[in-house]
């Protein structure tokens, strides 16, 4: 396909409401697979487009799909779930909304990882493809997928027929906004995202009163011992060629000061590229917990549940190269190369189970002069909040502009030109 200025055009007309879009969906995030909101404003702009929109795909995901003669089929995905984060962004747009998580517990909720503006793009993407069918030929399949903070919505829609019940895609394109500078993009081959895996560990120590610790098993002292010695996993135990995280995101014991409780949680988050690292790294996790609870006397065995995994997501090379092509014809040199990260997605599972290639690329989200400013006083980490900080907010533009773009012109370029 040749220029691209007539399509990508019509963005100045609908820019307008997909601000209010985004705004919208930012003030009214929903948890993993309770997006129902969110689900039927997507099916509601995907019929007014003109797409077959199947709704409760994977419970709560959403599938558009748009035929367009013969040509290849292009799988469009865009996760739209939030997280339980209470925002301090400060945005007059800001979330004061709450949910109920997996445990029942009520929490704030969200849209720290940016899946709002995931959405926008991709309804603003098919906007503009729908606008320009007599330039392309093929088959869309837009995915619109629950769950991704859980690992668990690709893999439901799948389990839900995806690929039976809608067209098989050729390819499986999608992206997510980062905290880098709004109107870049960055591309990353091969292996880009980790494996994570998810595992709650509960620790069993012996109640008592806290003015009689001799009586007790105390599992708030084992617990805070296997914190510290787990930091020696990455440190002592995987070659520092090698790529891993172990962080303990979360533990919980006791109820008041005065009692020893008779049990301690923890949920420890592991991020590894390479599948022997992961089992290592998973092994020395549980080995340690083991010993911990055995130098404490416990008398009862520590317990492991798995909360969740992601896969690593890998970008095929050629996938990725032609993509990254076709973004530099339009967006320039802002599109730049990326090293792998330790987030994850399940994205991923999406072209793994058809059978196809996926590229997924990251647009940036934050203000540019706020980053190159930080970036100079080597105070990024501090300054510029990344996916899941109660603070993180990219702003508007030219972000949406970018992932409207890149996801446009990366479509037409796996669609047949006319
Ligand atoms: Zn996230
Ligand atoms: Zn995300």
């Amino acid at each position: 396909m040749g220029d691209l200025g007539a399509v990508l055009g019509r963005l100045d007309d609908i820019r307008g409401d997909l601000t209010d879009l985004y705004k919208d969906l930012h003030a009214n995030p929903e948890l993993s697979f309770a997006e129902h909101r969110t689900a039927a404003e997507v099916a509601r702009r995907l019929e007014a487009l003109g797409l077959e929109v199947t709704t409760e795909v994977g419970r709560t995901g959403v599938v558009g799909v748009l035929r367009n003669g013969e040509g290849p089929t292009v799988l469009l995905r865009a996760d739209f779930d939030a997280l339980p984060v209470l925002e301090q962004t400060g945005l007059d747009y800001a979330s004061t909304r709450r949910g109920t998580d997996p445990d029942g517990n009520d929490v704030p909720v969200m849209h720290a990882c940016g899946h709002d503006m995931h959405v926008t793009c991709q309804l603003g993407a098919l906007d503009l493809l729908v606008a320009a069918r007599d330039r392309w030929a093929g088959t869309i399949v837009a995915v619109f997928q629950p769950a991704e903070e859980i690992g668990a919505g690709a893999r439901a829609m799948i389990d839900d027929g995806l690929f039976g019940r809608f067209p098989k895609p050729d390819v499986c394109l999608g992206q997510h906004v980062f905290p880098f500078p709004s109107g870049s993009v960055g591309m990353i081959s091969g292996p880009s995202m980790s494996a994570a895996d998810g595992i709650k560990v509960t620790m069993f120590g012996r109640g008592a009163h806290g003015s009689q610790p001799q009586n007790s098993i105390d599992p708030v002292v084992m617990a805070s011992a296997t914190v510290m010695r787990l930091q020696t996993v990455v440190s002592r135990e995987v070659a520092p060629s090698d790529t891993a995280v172990v962080t303990v995101g979360a533990i919980k014991a006791g109820t008041k000061d005065n009692i020893i409780p008779d049990q301690a949680e923890l949920r420890v988050n592991i991020r590894s590229f390479d599948e022997q690292v992961r089992e290592q790294v998973i092994a020395a996790v549980k080995r340690i917990v083991r010993a911990e609870a055995i130098a404490a006397g416990a008398e009862r065995e520590p317990e492991f549940e798995p909360l969740h995994d992601f896969p690593v997501l890998v970008n095929d090379p050629a996938a990725t190269d032609r993509t990254t092509a076709a973004l530099r014809k339009q967006i320039g040199d802002r599109v730049h190369q990326m090293d792998p990260v330790t987030g994850s997605e399940d994205v991923g599972i999406f072209g793994t189970a058809a059978g196809v290639p996926t590229c997924y690329w990251f647009f940036g989200g934050a203000d540019e002069e706020k980053f190159l400013a930080a970036k100079q006083a080597r105070t990024l980490s501090r300054d510029i909040p990344s996916n899941h900080s109660p603070f993180f907010a990219p702003v508007v533009e030219p972000t949406l502009t970018t992932g409207v773009t890149a996801m446009t012109t990366a479509a037409l370029e796996w669609l047949a030109d006319r």
